[in-house]
């Protein structure tokens, strides 16, 4: 079977076209500006050239048209037709509470889907219009969610309340549910595979590092703690967004700067974490890790503040999980920035890790980073949420 992935934003659309039986990708694009002057696609089918249309996209039904006419197109497509596309598996940010697992998408679900939009104003309704862009043009192919939040659903009810009045709990659901789950669940898996391992019987850490980054303790295949909460902003430092800090700092701002919370809330996510600590350098690590390694001061101070605190993550989910087997690294930063590695696992002497600095300096493959002496094993293991998703789509279509 052939699986349509997509994950759908306000304005831009990703697509991959994937194989269910060799897992390999056939095609993939973006749809960028939807809804905004000079959009465009991208389209490459797998090992072929990048081929860019700017072209009216005035909705995601138009958007979705000009991809499914990419993928069928006689000269450069990879399907003669759209039959030949068994189901598609639509990423959805926020599944709250209803939504442990993915799941099939009829109307009641998405009617479900739509109530979990509070919690995710940002992101869900973009996945919800692309979700019925795809049901208008292909109304007789399965579709499935699957949900950012799902895998963190087993985490326990101490790891997930806030020490906030309960009732804000039981009117809002104000709660922690984590995100990027796609990817912990698949690189927590992968790492077991790869060591040849049960699932079942480990202790891992998987540090998700992109421009978005979070970090989660999965235990005996169960996750059990993730540093992302209500919204994406909580945890780990990111490339533009603060993670924790003090919240009376959002008054304290507000007031010295005679900012509403809105404004207050968009310097947090938008301005702050390395970009707003190397005092506007760089969000990007290429940059940070350049300005390291010429001394740059703000590079070094927002580098060595991001290691730092993913190191004390991990030594909280060691606590939480009392030990750990294996601790992975994966996305943008974690899969291909060797000096940030290196800098959190100089602070996990205590859980006898020894790095390898060959096998270190290596990228774009599932491999260990430790030495066989090593008492942790560190891995750096590439995250595929498209593969993931598509994995799920069949598994329910099936
Ligand atoms: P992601 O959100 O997973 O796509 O990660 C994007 C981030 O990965 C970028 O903003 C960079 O900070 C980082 N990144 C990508 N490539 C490299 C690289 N070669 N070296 C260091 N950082 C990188």
């Amino acid at each position: 079977m052939k699986v349509l992935v997509i994950n759908c934003g306000s304005s831009s659309l990703k697509f991959q076209l994937i194989d269910a039986e060799s897992e390999q990708c056939l095609a993939k694009g973006i749809c960028e500006r939807i809804g905004i002057d000079g959009s465009m696609i991208t389209y490459a089918r797998e090992g072929g050239e990048k081929e860019r249309k700017v072209t009216p996209m005035p909705d995601h039904t138009e958007a979705i048209r000009l991809v499914l006419e990419a993928l069928t197109n006689p000269k450069t497509g990879v399907v003669a037709s759209l039959e030949e596309i068994g189901a598609v598996g639509h990423r959805v940010v926020h599944g709250g509470e209803k939504f442990a697992q993915s799941v099939v998408l009829d109307r009641e679900v998405l009617a479900a889907v739509e109530e979990c939009n509070d919690l995710a104003p940002l992101h869900n309704p973009a996945n919800l219009i692309g979700i019925e862009a795809c049901r208008k043009l292909m109304p007789d192919t399965p579709m499935v969610g699957v949900f950012d939040t799902a895998f963190h659903q087993t985490m326990p009810e101490e790891a997930y309340m806030y020490g906030l009045p309960y009732e804000y709990y039981q009117k809002y659901k104000v709660r922690r549910y984590g995100f990027h789950g796609t990817s912990h669940s698949y690189v927590s898996r992968r790492a077991a595979e790869v060591l040849g391992r049960p699932y079942e019987d480990l202790k891992i850490i998987v540090c998700h590092l992109g421009n978005g980054a979070s970090i989660s303790a999965v235990k005996n295949g169960r996750c059990v703690d993730t540093s992302m909460g209500l919204t994406p902003l909580e945890g780990l430092m990111m490339g533009t967004r603060s993670g924790d800090i003090d919240p009376a700092i959002i008054e304290f701002l507000a007031n010295k700067e005679e900012r509403n919370i809105g404004e207050v809330m968009a310097v947090l996510n938008k301005k702050s974490g390395v970009l707003g600590l190397s005092d506007n350098l760089s969000s990007d690590f290429r940059d940070l890790e350049d300005g390291y390694n010429a001394g740059d001061p703000n590079a070094v101070r927002a580098m060595k503040a991001y290691c730092y605190r993913v190191a004390k993550y991990i030594g909280s989910y060691v606590a939480a999980m009392n030990g750990v087997d294996v601790i992975c690294f994966t996305a943008g930063i974690g899969e291909n920035a060797p000096l940030v590695r290196t800098s959190v696992c100089e602070y996990l002497g205590y859980l006898g890790v020894e790095l390898d600095q060959e096998a270190n300096g290596k990228r774009g493959q599932d491999i260990a980073i430790t030495t066989p002496e090593s008492r942790t094993t560190v891995m750096v293991i590439p995250t595929n949420e498209e593969l993931a998703i598509a994995r799920e789509t069949v598994r329910l279509v099936k």
